[in-house]
């Protein structure tokens, strides 16, 4: 029979080495460890020992097995205790972590604004749906059909010279002529999204349509290659240049001040006939002439006209049946005039010193 005990640490020495490991398990808030390595159901030191128990000699295993025993409800002790301690530990942190005193005055959390342009195309849109106008938005990338083609501005058109505009993909060379062959671009106006509209309902017809649109401008004081458009179109028989005047004064009239007045001035739009320049009366002098309205008393914020026939014919209206009007006006352009702002680039430069003048 060997005596395969005989260079096994003693008990002592178990004790001390477990008592150290211990102690650090307690440190890095891990009992696990240690259990397993002393009590481990298979290769536990101290399981091996009871079974090693079996080579002891007859008259040792008494006194050995007891003292193995005791030593067994050590650990189990200790361990036991050192996990609670862990557990312990790791509530009172938490508690620590998450106690809440209730006498600190509150924290104001602090409050976004509304970018102006949102300002006033919100203000646009709510002045809109209150004369029964439905908010309608389209793509921003546009085929040529929508936004030019269907708006009586086929290639070649000088109109489209004054609305040049990034190009997104090379023309593909189809048999059809349908839209989907021609060359996709960033839209130059919301007046697109009027066709896309048109062709998928019919009159009567009473939408706005708010979004952003791209030129080939050179950033300056009163230019940017992007802005914002807003487009009203209304469209249904025996619609006249004097349904445009009334709504565009009611508009205007909300918009900026009680006794603003309207005045047209001949234009040319494609898509329009007759088209006119929409001026307002100057709000700060009442047209009597000031610096802002560079003693004119008026100022232009848009395009308008009745909607050309060719652009009914585009979507299949019948043009005998059904009249229209449309315009269009610059959100950034409304923007700085109601609050006289000089330079359209501090709308997109997001100085707080700047957007913190606006109302909420
Ligand atoms: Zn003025």
């Amino acid at each position: 029979m060997s005596d395969s005990n005989s260079n096994s640490p003693s008990l002592d020495e178990l004790r001390r080495a477990f008592d150290t490991q211990l102690a650090t398990a307690i440190q890095s808030a891990n009992v696990q460890p240690v259990r397993d390595r002393y009590l481990g159901r298979k290769d536990g030191l101290i399981t091996r020992l009871l079974k090693d128990l079996g080579t002891v000699p007859p008259e040792q295993r008494r006194e050995r097995g007891a003292a193995a025993n005791t030593f067994k409800a050590y650990v189990e002790q200790r361990i036991e205790e050192a996990a609670a301690a862990v557990r312990e530990a790791a509530q009172r942190a938490a508690l620590e972590r998450d106690s809440l005193d209730v006498t600190l005055p509150g924290r104001r959390p602090t409050l976004g604004r509304r970018h102006p342009l949102t300002l006033v195309r919100d203000r646009l849109e709510a002045i809109f749906t209150r004369m029964g106008f439905a908010i309608v938005e389209g793509p921003e990338i546009e085929d040529e059909w929508h936004c030019f083609d269907a708006l009586n501005m086929p290639a070649e058109h000088p109109a489209r010279d004054m609305q040049d505009t990034l190009y997104l993909a090379r023309p593909v060379k189809g048999e059809s002529g349908r839209p989907d062959d021609l060359r996709t671009l960033l839209r130059t106006h919301t007046s697109a999204v009027q066709i896309r509209y048109m062709e998928t309902h019919q009159p009567p017809i009473r939408i706005v349509v708010p979004g952003r649109v791209y030129r080939r401008d050179d950033l300056d004081l009163t230019h940017s290659p992007a802005f914002g458009q807003v487009e009203a179109l209304v469209v249904g028989e025996g619609i006249s240049m004097a349904h445009l005047k009334g709504t565009l004064l009611a508009f205007v009239r909300e918009m900026f001040a009680g006794s603003s007045r309207v005045r047209f001035r001949p234009s040319f739009f494609p898509y329009t006939e007759p088209s006119a320049e929409i001026d307002i009366s100057c709000w700060q002098c009442d047209g009597a002439g000031c610096p802002m309205c560079k003693r004119t008393g008026w100022i232009e914020i848009g395009g308008c006209g009745m909607v050309h026939p060719a652009v009914f014919e585009a979507v299949g209206y019948d043009t005998e049946k059904y009249t229209g009007f449309a315009w269009g006006l610059g959100i950034e352009r409304i923007a700085m005039l109601r609050h006289q702002v000089g330079d359209i680039r501090l709308f997109y430069e997001n100085d707080l010193r700047f957007l913190e003048q606006f109302p909420h």
